[in-house]
């Protein structure tokens, strides 16, 4: 079969879940045994997210192979399962800067460069993925921001050119939103049909509408919506709010999403596929009442900043059978006076990971709470080096312990820079960013983690693989003080020899890594840090 390609748009407001609905349609399609991708087009200008704030745009999420990207790449990696790469979270900034140097080299010999066709070329061509993938059944490309905004005409264009190229096999799904009027007890279709109209405008007709409401859409008012928008009513799929996005993906099927874009494109539809080991984790999530309360420690209160973090304790959580309870507390605001009372009640503590200066103390703080008092606690990236500090300053008693990154004159630099990192001066993608290998030592609570769900174990040596996304690293100088002290070093990249991961065996759990183990938790995969981390909460 020829790859064919689904596009989603999103219309009327920002916000509406075009990532989730994206996911869903790929999980949807690869349940049926289809190959599918999902990728992701940005219309802002930074090359990548990298360099902003979680307050501008949420998590970044690091894939396998270091690009850092849209957190909607998470999403598809936790509903499907697949390892999304630097091609599937493309910015206008990249396209530019490709079309711009490809300028520079003199390769469009004397000709003048243009939105259309030269832009909207490159969108094409990296819409297609030219040159990328053998064997893919299904490329699903989700476009970011709303319909109308001026960033994403090129986008509209391109996506324009290539339905009318790619005929049948190309489908268009546009998200919209239907509101309710409480005043008025009305649900509004307004909004939807001018959103339409714009994209028709544009030269786009939605072959699928798939409408986010609060409120039961009735068969009424589907009709009315397909007829003003020249929508086969069966091709108007509502996707009301639901107790957690996991519920999407069947909610979808339910309605025929799936069946809908494979009539579109003229493929049998054939019977709908069971679905049974995402059916399973769904009822166990539905059982899962018993709350377990886990501190998140970090500087952003925001839902979206730990986003793989909040959703890999969800996860391993409910594979567990407890609702993970999460309580967001500012770093920033943590004291030596108020520690006890706000880590009350606490079965766990997460340390988040961060950049800068701002609210470490607090994590500092946080941590020698709970290393004293013997809570379950797991340090991820700055928050293992913040374990790691924690340590030296009232174990090893160098009370100037720092990273470098905080103070760089600090006498006892016991998280410091790698050699080669030292002279890059340049903010954006120079991190050691992606997968690295981690030896694990046999025997300690991490190698037991990872042995426990033999899934992520690659050979007979305990080697993992996990992503990154820092600049310094544990300092090897200090290793044998804190080994004979008692934090352990039991995670080992073998090709640079960096500690990957840290515990103190003597406590419940208290163990710290470098990577981030949250970027590659799924819905049917969850992290056996995670897993292993909500265990050791539950006997707390
Ligand atoms: N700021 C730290 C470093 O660069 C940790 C980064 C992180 O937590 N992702 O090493």
């Amino acid at each position: 079969m020829d790859t064919k390609y689904i596009f989603v748009t999103g219309g009327v407001v920002s916000s509406l879940g075009k990532g989730i609905i994206s996911a869903s349609i790929g999980k949807l399609l690869q349940a049926r045994g289809y190959k599918v991708t999902i990728q992701k087009f940005d219309p802002y200008i930074n090359i990548d997210p990298g360099t902003l704030n979680p307050y501008e745009h949420g998590e970044c999420y690091v894939t396998e192979d270091g690009m850092e990207t849209d957190l909607d790449l998470g999403h598809y990696e936790r509903f499907t399962g697949i390892h999304t790469t630097r091609h599937n979270s493309i910015t206008t900034g990249r396209i530019y800067k490709t079309v711009i140097d490809r300028e520079r080299r003199g390769d469009y010999l004397g000709k003048t460069i243009q939105v259309v066709p030269h832009i909207t070329d490159e969108i094409k061509r990296r819409m297609l993925r030219e040159g990328l993938d053998e064997g893919l059944d299904f490329v699903i490309t989700e476009v970011g921001g709303t319909i109308g905004d001026i960033e994403s005409a090129p986008f509209m264009e391109a996506i324009r050119q290539l339905r009318w190229q790619l005929g049948r096999d190309a489908v268009c799904v546009h998200l919209t939103y239907v509101p309710y009027l409480k005043a008025a007890d009305e649900l509004k279709t307004k909004p939807t049909q001018h959103s339409v109209k714009e994209l028709q405008s544009m030269g786009i007709q939605p072959d699928i509408l798939v409408l986010r409401t609060e409120r039961h859409l009735d068969d009424a008012l589907r009709l009315k919506v397909a007829g003003f928008c020249n929508v086969d009513l069966e091709c108007v799929v509502q996707s009301e709010d639901m107790p957690s996005i996991y519920e999407v993906p069947v909610n979808m099927q339910r309605q025929g999403l799936d069946a809908a874009i494979l009539r579109k494109i003229g493929i049998p539809v054939g019977e709908t596929p069971p679905m049974k080991p995402w059916n399973e984790f769904l009822t166990k999530q539905r059982n899962a009442k018993r709350e377990v309360h886990i501190a998140l420690v970090g500087k952003y209160d925001l839902q979206d900043a730990y986003k793989s973090i909040r959703e890999s304790l969800n996860l391993a959580g409910i594979y567990n059978d407890v609702k993970a309870k999460i309580h967001f507390i500012n770093s920033e605001e943590l004291t030596a006076e108020n520690v006890a009372t706000r880590l009350e009640g606490m079965a766990g503590i997460i340390i988040c990971p961060g950049f800068g200066q701002r609210g470490i103390e607090g994590k500092i703080i946080a941590a020698e709470y709970t290393r004293t008092h013997d809570i379950p606690t797991f340090g991820i990236c700055l928050g293992m080096q913040m374990m790691v500090i924690e340590f030296a300053r009232n174990v090893l008693d160098y009370k100037d312990a720092n990273s470098s990154e905080m103070d760089a004159a600090t006498p006892h630099n016991v998280i410091d820079m790698m050699g080669e990192q030292k002279s890059i001066t340049q903010m954006g993608g120079t991190m050691r960013l992606g997968a690295y290998e981690c030896e694990l030592k046999e025997g300690s609570r991490a190698a037991e983690a990872y042995e426990s769900e033999t899934l992520k174990v690659k050979s007979e040596k305990l080697i993992v693989s996990e992503r990154h996304r820092h600049r310094y690293e544990f300092n090897n100088k200090y290793k044998e003080e804190y080994e004979a002290a008692g934090m352990k070093c039991v995670g080992i990249n073998p090709a640079a020899d960096l500690v990957e991961i840290v515990e103190v065996p003597e406590k419940e759990w208290y163990i710290g890594a470098q990577f981030h183990p949250e970027y590659s938790s799924t819905v049917l995969h969850p992290h056996p840090l995670f897993m292993s981390f909500i265990k050791a909460c539950i006997n707390s």
